[in-house]
């Protein structure tokens, strides 16, 4: 992780949030490779729900929702976590994060120190609303989109004539006050998630709830994730939500070990009950196609976070390889003894698609590759970089995990070609310059990864 930490600030992926004042603890900024990469990955996701799915549509709530929502939703009363802490080294534990024979001895497990009773924290973040700061001006910041979606799940209806079964999307900033942040990005006090609440008739819940399993599990496949580093773990009993009938967590083998990467949940008719009851609005769903019968919807609901998945793309793609000689070296890179860091990313993730290097600045190479630049820019995200030596500069390409390098050389002004050098097997092939456009387009369709 340390390794992966120190690559994402090095090459602009992530920063420690206010790092000049010494950092914000459970925060962080997205760099210039960073926010490509996020978009990429939010694209990603939203296509395969939206564009994907007829029956998907997409929402953007607001962040602020009126405070009755979390009573309703039961996390004003259960969103807690069970906090300890050591009297002696004053660390702050999640008493279901450690040992359960440190928590029974009452002994820190960093120290040895005493800790405290176990005692319930809640996780919202919590401000005022208007110049009053009393009771009746207390807002919080949403600690899950999920709810934005259960108050708009009418008003969609009616304006978009959805039958059920049917879904709402939508990708969003959560909040939550995590005790413990650490592993970098895993576990942040403000982070995205990607929600998609799918609206069944009751006794089809189950049904579905195991066709949604299936389809997320297809999703990390096509975007070319490990699937050995992939798997399935259903909650137990005691760590079901409070909404929940069932629930499987898509896990992930990060480098600190197994962990949460998605929730697919069965949360019932809980959520819509309970709007009903403190909303005092009908949520009935009214099925027009059969008689008029009305109930309220079960969701099914998959859950991931944007900037979990962020992390678990940059852990999946990191690799770092020897490697032999490459052609036009340009002699100072490329012994057998060689090492390089490579970023695997699908192509349709990588912050950066292309690369335009001219292998000499003179003789009107450089013009050459910036004319090239000029016209695959519309298409796609490129970089240019002229200096060092060209195997110096696959090597940056290979660290910021750029797929495809196209070389201007000499033979390109004679013949109107240039090598395209790809990332994965650091093979190149000569390419027509009127057909560069149209082969990265079919590289980019039939990629598959080789290691
Ligand atoms: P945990 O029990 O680990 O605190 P959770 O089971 O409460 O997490 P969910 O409420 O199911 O998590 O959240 C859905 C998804 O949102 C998670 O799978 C994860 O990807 C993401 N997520 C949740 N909390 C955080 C956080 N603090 N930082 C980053 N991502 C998060």
């Amino acid at each position: 992780m340390e390794k992966i930490t120190s690559l994402a600030k090095r090459r602009g992926f992530v920063f420690q949030s206010s790092e000049i004042y010494g950092g914000q603890n459970g925060a962080w900024d997205y760099g210039p490779m960073g926010v490509e990469l996020k978009n990429r990955i939010a694209a990603a996701w939203w296509k395969e729900m939206t564009q994907l799915h007829d029956d998907i549509v997409g929402l953007d709530a607001a962040i602020l929702m009126h405070p009755r929502t979390w009573e309703a939703s039961g996390h004003v009363e259960n969103f807690t976590d069970p906090l300890v802490d050591c009297k002696k080294c004053k660390a702050r534990f999640r008493a279901d994060q450690i040992p359960p024979e440190n928590l029974a001895a009452k002994k820190c497990p960093e120290c040895g120190g005493e800790l405290t009773d176990t005692r319930k924290f809640n996780l919202m973040f919590k401000t005022h609303i208007g110049p009053a700061e009393d009771s009746a001006s207390i807002i919080y910041l949403r600690p899950e989109t999920a709810q934005g979606i259960y108050v708009n799940y009418k008003n969609i209806i009616q304006s978009n004539r959805m039958k059920i079964p049917f879904g709402i999307a939508q990708i969003g900033k959560a909040f939550r006050n995590e005790i413990v942040t650490k592993n970098f990005i895993f576990r942040t006090c403000e982070f995205e998630q990607m929600e998609m609440q799918f609206f069944v008739k009751p006794g089809t819940d189950e049904e579905w709830f195991n066709e949604w399993r299936k389809r997320r599990w297809a999703y990390y496949e096509k975007l070319g994730v490990k699937m050995d580093h992939l798997r399935w773990h259903q909650h137990g009993p005691d760590e079901l939500a409070h909404y929940a009938k069932d629930a499987y967590d898509i896990e992930y083998l990060f480098p600190m070990g197994w962990r949460e990467l998605e929730g697919v949940h069965n949360r019932t008719n809980y959520d819509l009950n309970r709007h009903t009851q403190y909303s005092g609005k009908d949520m009935q769903y009214i099925d027009q196609d059969n008689n008029n019968e009305r109930y309220i919807p079960y969701i099914i609901e998959t859950s991931a976070g944007l900037t979990r998945n962020l992390l678990m793309i940059l852990c999946d793609a990191y690799d770092e390889e020897q490697v032999a000689s490459e052609k036009n070296s340009g002699g100072s890179e490329g012994s057998a003894d060689d090492w390089r860091t490579v970023l695997r990313f699908h192509p349709s993730l990588a912050p950066v698609t292309v690369a335009v290097l001219p292998l000499m600045k003179k003789d009107g190479l450089a013009e050459m590759a910036q004319d090239i630049r000029k016209e695959l820019k519309e298409d796609f995200a490129t970089d240019y970089d002229q200096g060092g030596a060209i195997g110096r500069r696959y090597r940056r390409q290979d660290e910021a995990g750029t797929p495809f390098c196209v070389t201007v050389d000499y033979q390109s002004k004679e013949d109107h070609t240039v090598t395209l050098r790809f990332r994965d097997s650091m093979e190149q092939a000569r390419v027509p310059i009127a057909e560069l456009a149209a082969r990265l387009r079919q590289e980019i369709k039939s990629y598959k990864r080789i290691k």
